[in-house]
């Protein structure tokens, strides 16, 4: 089990856990979460909600 994460998107480490299995970067404000074949991307839009990439992340 990983504690420390860093973000796929621009390599920060300012992530914090928000759910079971999603992630924050406050350098981009992005979520994330890891999948089996990478990581799923999210971004935040100022309502709050969430609006997932088309691709993902792998790695
Ligand atoms: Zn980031």
């Amino acid at each position: 089990m990983r504690t420390a994460w860093t973000c796929p998107v621009c390599g920060g480490n300012s992530v914090g856990r928000v759910g079971q299995n999603q992630y924050f970067c406050r350098d981009c404000f992005l979520e994330f979460s890891p999948v089996k074949d990478g990581y799923r991307i999210y971004e935040v839009k100022d309502d709050g909600s969430l609006l997932a990439w088309e691709d993902g992340i792998s790695g």
